[in-house]
């Protein structure tokens, strides 16, 4: 077990056995803000690139990323736990989006014609200067693409303050975009504790922010944005409804919502959360999730036969721990698992939990890892109730024979996204992103790219008759 007295608060602890592997020196304030100068002065020239360079040099990151996705995905792995082959898979989903945005911003961005009576009229798609991103663990590399990528096509430069788990994938992706021909500057890391990283908003040359991670967080990073009028994006946390209407296939909708909950162990923010389904279903539905869990075997996340891997810390499972003991105590049921795994590591056992009524934390709450939450209802009007029945509004499902019922049943969720037949999917050319309690702003598609640029009006007329 790691010694805690006198270390870095930003370390690499493989959770699979706690061992601490390596430790970075915390940045001091100096060292912070010459960073962040020196991204205010590469962004004067990376503005004036063209898009043509700029996606050499983006392109050039996807294919490092792809050539060394073994590596980087091992890399993942050891740092917060995940499955290995889920870490390769997320490597390949980066670089998908580096390439997206690489062929795509230079349309996204190039001036868009107004229609006016008198003269002509145009926006102007105008990149603003240093990006602060604060980026979460749960997909190391995932997360930090979302934002880099269209940011950096835009001409925007940018700082990065990575999750303090996760400091050799920040670090790697650093390398990567200076060894794909990243001026200095253009791309840095900052190796800070997240509750430090509030009083560098206030830097002039931080332009805005983008944090992807918890609620608390999010909420004091954009207020600190907004008491200086600088833009702020958020993506936080969800409690993914999957809502199973009555004529869904049960084996699919049961066999989705099951692996979609023990993705990266529950480490997801759009893992379905809450399983509701038709009371006429629910015994059956219930005994099939048990048939499935029987199998799942816990163990060595880079053993392609794991199919759970450990939490991402000890504090990780630990927190989850107390939320289902919490549960029980307040009188859900709980039917599966609902310890920490006997073995050394960040684990928890794959718990399934039924009963759980409004006066209890766990109907609101979100659980970071394998939880499965099971609801019933007897009437449509029920299960909307029940999914929208939380602050988060980030993802969800429903699953149905039916599609186009699934569609109206879609229109009344309350989140960001909603699939249907399939858990909460992620492709570059779909965006991403929540309401309500899981925040604003958009990221991956043609949304995510004008976030942080400026859509500035050129109008030009004759200066006798302008009106
Ligand atoms: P977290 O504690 O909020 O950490 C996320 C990032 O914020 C880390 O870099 C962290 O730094 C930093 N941070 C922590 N406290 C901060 C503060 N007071 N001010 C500014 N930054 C701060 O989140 P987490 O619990 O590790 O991550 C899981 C959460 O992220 C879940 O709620 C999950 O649903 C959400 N999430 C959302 C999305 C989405 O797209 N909507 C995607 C993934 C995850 P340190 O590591 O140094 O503390």
């Amino acid at each position: 077990m790691e010694n805690t007295k006198n270390i870095s608060s930003i370390k690499t602890v493989n959770p699979f056995n706690n061992e601490v592997v390596k430790q970075f020196e915390v940045m001091s304030k100096d060292q912070v803000n010459t960073i962040i100068s020196k991204a205010d002065e590469a962004f004067k020239n990376w503005r004036k690139t063209s898009f043509a360079q700029r996606s050499a040099i983006i392109h050039k990151v996807a294919e490092i990323m792809r050539s060394r996705k073994e590596e980087l995905g091992k890399l993942a792995t050891l740092e917060m736990g995940k499955l290995l082959r889920e870490s390769i898979a997320e490597v390949e989903l980066s670089a998908d989006i580096f390439d997206y945005y690489a062929s795509k911003a230079e349309s996204l961005l190039a001036d868009k014609k107004l229609e006016t009576p008198i003269g002509k009229a145009f926006i102007s798609y105008e990149p603003i200067g240093v990006i602060l991103s604060v980026q979460p663990w749960n997909f190391p590399f995932y997360q930090i693409t979302r934002s880099a990528a269209p940011n950096l096509m835009a001409g925007n430069t940018m700082v990065l303050k990575h999750a303090s788990n996760v400091p050799q994938c920040a670090q790697v992706m650093e390398d990567i975009i200076r060894e794909a021909g990243a001026p200095d500057g253009v791309y840095s890391n900052l190796f800070i504790p997240g509750k430090d990283i509030e009083s560098y908003v206030n830097n002039p040359k931080i332009k805005a922010v983008t944090l992807t991670g918890s609620e608390p967080a999010g909420a004091s990073i954009a207020a600190a944005a907004g008491a200086k009028v600088k833009k702020s994006t958020l993506e936080l946390g969800g409690s993914d409804p999957f809502v199973v209407l009555d004529d869904a296939d049960l084996d699919d909708a049961v066999q989705t919502a099951v692996y979609g909950r023990m993705w990266n162990a529950g480490q997801v923010c759009v893992s379905p959360k809450r399983v509701i389904v038709p009371e006429s279903k629910y015994d059956e539905f219930l005994q099939k999730v048990k048939d499935i869990f029987s199998k799942l075997k816990v163990g060595d996340p880079m053993d392609p036969k794991t199919d759970v891997a450990p939490l991402s810390s000890e504090k990780a499972a630990a927190d989850v721990a107390v939320q289902i003991d919490k549960a029980k105590a307040q009188g859900a049921h709980i039917l599966l698992g609902g310890h920490r795994v006997d073995r050394p590591g960040a684990f928890v056992e794959p718990t399934l939990i039924t009963d759980i009524t409004p006066d209890m934390d766990a109907y609101y709450e979100e659980i970071f890892g394998p939880v499965f939450m099971l609801y019933k209802y007897k009437t449509l009007e029920e299960a909307i109730e029940l999914a929208n029945a939380t602050e988060f509004g980030l993802g969800g499902t429903v699953f149905a024979t039916d599609k186009e019922k699934a569609v109206e049943v879609a229109r009344q969720i309350e989140t960001g996204m909603v699939y249907i037949n399939h858990v909460t999917g992620i492709a570059p050319e779909l965006p991403f992103g929540g309401t309500k309690g899981s925040g604003y702003g958009r990221e991956q598609s043609e949304a995510g790219i004008y976030e942080f640029v400026n859509e500035k009006l050129i109008r030009v007329t004759d200066s006798k008759n302008p009106y």
